[in-house]
């Protein structure tokens, strides 16, 4: 390789890279010179093995289940939060109904609303156990 050759790789590089116009005399002298033409098209074959990596199906399907993954743990601990508020917020209306009835003079209507809590509530324990599992299968059926 002399040095024009040198040079003229040079200037192939920068209309590779869109810097210059590819001039007359370039491409005669890539027309008449294998060494610059091999270079000039080792650009391109460059260019498209860089650009477009091909990856392997396992390898694809790992990081694709580990995206999806994570994205339904979010999802997951979104909902998780919205429960937890929901339940905070009723609690606290149960408990200020409980005072309010306490202090205007009702705990005996309190302790019989306390009394058919004690009796409703194991009826309803089936219901949120069929929830919960329900919640998990969601959560956990595409494993
Ligand atoms: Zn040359």
């Amino acid at each position: 390789m002399n040095k024009s050759c040198e040079m003229y790789q040079m200037e192939l590089m920068d209309v590779h890279y869109g810097e210059s116009e590819m001039t007359e005399e370039l491409r005669s002298h890539l027309d008449g010179c294998e060494d610059c033409s091999r270079y000039w098209a080792g650009l391109g074959e460059l260019e498209t093995s860089m650009v477009f990596p091909e990856f392997e199906d396992p390898f694809k399907e790992i990081v694709l289940d580990k995206l999806m993954a994570e994205r339904e743990n979010k999802s997951g601990r979104k909902r998780n939060a919205l429960d937890f508020a929901a339940f905070i917020l009723l609690a606290g209306l149960f408990l200020g109904a409980c005072l309010a009835l306490v202090f205007s003079g009702h705990a005996v209507a309190l302790s019989k609303i306390y009394l058919s809590i004690f009796m409703v509530a194991p009826l309803m324990l089936p219901f949120l156990i069929k929830r919960q599992m329900t919640k998990g299968a969601h959560t956990n059926g595409r494993a």
